[in-house]
């Protein structure tokens, strides 16, 4: 195949060149509610690979991403744990034919953090791409939890910009007894 970015011959999607060229994450921090969010990038910087979720051969991309980025990241938060933790990716339904962030969850788990797919869904579908803050607040996600209780986890998305679906997510887990430790995204849209 070729790499995503510089279209030379490459076995990954971004080869790695352009892993090491493009790819430096700058974690930083943000808190929303009280919740942390945890995020690898400015979003400017990893745009057009983070709209490739838009395409089919964007899984392949958004797989790089968990392996390369996310993966190593819970690998060493993995080592000070005791106990065995959970992921919840957000809206990991398969629309179009994959769920970009449950593809975000699935290749970074290790022994001690795994996913739990299928359990949180939002039941209002409304995509908050490019709406304003008032329209999100008007039309909130309404989020369902159907899964164990009484467990650790940290939720999972692609890109946090107001950070009002993670809240959302967050109060719902609170209400029936899950513990989020804190939100890991790829991208903040806020820096
Ligand atoms: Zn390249």
């Amino acid at each position: 195949m070729r790499c995503f970015s510089c279209h030379s011959l490459s076995l990954s999607p971004i080869c790695r060149k352009c892993h090491e060229k493009l790819f430096r994450p700058s974690i930083s921090m943000r808190r929303v509610g009280t919740l942390d969010v945890i995020s690898f990038f400015e979003y400017a910087d990893i745009e057009l690979f983070l709209l490739s979720k838009y395409e089919l051969f964007g899984h392949r991309i958004f797989r790089y991403f968990s392996r390369r980025h996310m993966a190593p990241f819970l690998e060493a938060f993995a080592e000070g744990l005791d106990r065995k933790i959970h992921m919840l990716c957000i809206d990991d339904n398969c629309d179009r034919g994959y769920s970009h962030t449950a593809i975000l969850g699935h290749y970074a788990q290790n022994e001690k953090i795994e996913v739990l797919h299928s359990v949180l869904r939002a039941t209002n579908r409304v995509s908050y791409a490019g709406k304003s803050l008032e329209y999100r607040l008007g039309n909130p996600r309404k989020f369902e939890y159907s899964g164990p209780r009484d467990i650790e986890v940290i939720l999972i998305d692609d890109i946090v910009t107001t950070g009002l679906t993670l809240q959302e997510a967050h109060n719902i887990l609170l209400e029936k007894g899950v513990d989020v430790l804190f939100a890991l995204t790829l991208a903040d849209a806020s820096r």
